[in-house]
């Protein structure tokens, strides 16, 4: 039942800095695989102020190098033909050699690292935080996938059980095709890279239109890992390298990251032709994920969290907080607390280490978002002001009546706010999952009983109980969601790399 939470300081703000909160239990790395990037590049220690004050000076004076240019059509066909004709000889390599390739990259994006993180800043308008995240994450998948494959491409004996020998082991299936979200330019366009070539497979890589240099930059460095040239394509540009990718039917597999509707358009162009072999389509897409916190939470760390998941990285996370559903006993008093920690984020330029939220990624967002909260202005409960400078969509908090009042996934720094009554925790799980999508959903409670309930009830990939649900950590917390949100595989868990391979079981009668 309720527990009694300490009544609240009268001024909310206060409260927050005041309140120090218990941190999220620390994260046990499964093992050292992590720790050079963890340490930081070319032995940096960012806790150093005056290292971290260069650090920063470098990447505001970062000059963007200029974009390459949009692959055509006709040369995203030639990519395949050369990939196709070194796929056999590339699949046909020990593990160990591309295990150690993915390794070498790790290693040179480490070494790399301030200017990876100066095109993020610049390119994707990534804060500080984000940056270092991002490169730390693109280093992680590679280091796990390598290891992975160690495990996973070894040939497993099965039993014989009428004196025979079965032996499975996995392969390659062909040309991979990888296409990419802006959002996370370097870490999931280097994961799925990565995963691809790791399982055998030859790739040619598609970022998204907005972040081609940080793609090349990555593509890049692979080379120098030692990926031949003929593995690994990069295909910048939008949708006529994208279309001419995805319908070729050489391509044995699509690796996709962005939005339901286009995977919903590769899905078909896979489909289409009925000569074309049945290809996999891994993809990882959107999410009206939800937050559900009853009268028990405790308040400080709902808002800090709240205030993580829907707003920084600008909300553009596939992951983060759409719908936050408060008891309705405990409603005003959170969205009084929850006001106040928003009047102290900065909006800012990227680049300024202080800046907690940076600009949208275009003005096309920008306006989708600004025309958005334009309608919908009468339920605006809170708001923070942002430059009239770039591409700033203000953090806004919108109420809606009904959980099925949001109409589809704002992906911005807009959260949307409504309540739910005691005794209908389960009804409320399964109207959030009715919504289709199934990619995050957190759960704030002190009671274990109601987070035990939720976990039973949510259809999400990835559920966060008393913490943010954003920032998922690659080996610890798997990412990928189902229904709408995807197809399923995990990117950064241990069933990753087989959904890029094909099994092969050779029996051997003796
Ligand atoms: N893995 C990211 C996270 O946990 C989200 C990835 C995405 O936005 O596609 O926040």
């Amino acid at each position: 039942e309720n527990i009694p939470v300490a009544d609240l300081l009268a001024d909310p703000v206060e409260k927050i800095e005041k309140v120090n909160c218990t941190p999220h239990p620390a994260i046990s790395l499964p093992s050292d695989i992590f720790e050079p990037a963890r340490r930081n590049s070319a032995g940096l220690d960012l806790n150093d102020s005056q290292i971290l004050e260069e650090v920063h000076e470098s990447i505001r004076n970062f000059e963007l190098p200029p974009r390459p240019e949009d692959a055509t059509a006709e040369q995203v066909s030639e990519m395949i033909d050369t990939a196709s004709l070194a796929f056999h000889e590339w699949s046909d390599l020990p593990v160990e050699t591309r295990a150690a390739a993915l390794e070498r990259l790790a290693d040179l994006m480490q070494e790399d690292m301030i200017p990876l993180m100066g095109l993020c800043a610049k390119e994707a308008k990534k804060t500080y935080q984000d940056c270092v995240d991002e490169v730390r994450e693109a280093i992680d998948f590679c280091r796990y996938y390598a290891r992975r494959a160690r495990a996973d491409f070894t040939e497993m004996p099965l039993p014989g059980p009428t004196g025979e020998t079965n032996t499975l082991r996995l392969e390659g299936r062909g040309v991979f095709g990888c296409v990419a979200p802006w959002n996370f330019p370097l870490a999931i366009f280097t994961g799925q890279m990565a995963a691809a070539l790791v399982a055998g497979n030859t790739v040619i890589a598609k970022p998204a239109p907005q972040t081609s240099r940080i793609a090349k930059a990555a593509v890049d460095l692979a080379y120098k890992a030692g990926i031949p040239r003929g593995v690994l394509h990069l295909a910048p540009g939008g949708a006529e390298p994208g279309q001419a990718l995805v319908s070729d039917k050489r391509v044995a597999g699509i690796a996709f990251t962005g939005s339901t509707k286009t995977a919903k358009g590769i899905q078909r162009t896979l489909a289409e032709d009925d000569t074309r072999p049945i290809v996999p389509l891994i993809a990882e897409t959107g999410g009206l994920n939800a937050m559900i916190v009853d009268s028990t939470a405790l308040p400080e760390q709902v808002v800090m969290d709240v205030i993580a998941s829907a707003f920084l990285s600008a909300g553009q996370r596939c992951s983060a907080l759409r719908l936050l559903l408060v008891q309705e006993d405990v409603y005003d008093r959170t969205l009084h607390m929850l006001a106040g920690a928003m009047d102290t984020m900065i909006a800012g330029d990227p680049v300024d280490p202080a800046t907690d939220i940076g600009p949208v990624i275009d003005t096309d967002a920008q306006t989708k978002l600004n025309d958005y909260l334009q309608r919908v202005r009468e339920r605006i409960v809170h708001q923070i002001d942002v430059p009239d400078t770039d591409t700033f969509v203000p953090p806004s908090i919108v109420r809606l009546s009904e959980i099925e009042d949001l109409e589809q996934e704002w992906f911005g720094p807009i959260l949307h706010v409504t309540t739910w009554k005691q005794g209908q925790l389960a009804e409320t799980v399964r109207r959030v999952n009715a919504l289709g999508f199934g990619l995050t959903m957190g759960v704030h409670s002190r009671i274990v009983d109601a987070a035990d309930q939720v976990a039973n009830e949510a259809r999400v990939g990835n559920l966060y109980v008393n913490r943010s649900m954003t920032g998922a950590i690659v080996a610890s917390q798997p990412f990928g969601g189902e229904r709408l949100s995807g197809t399923g595989p995990k990117a950064g868990g241990p069933n990753y790399l087989p959904r890029f391979a094909v099994e092969r079981v050779v029996t051997v009668d003796t």
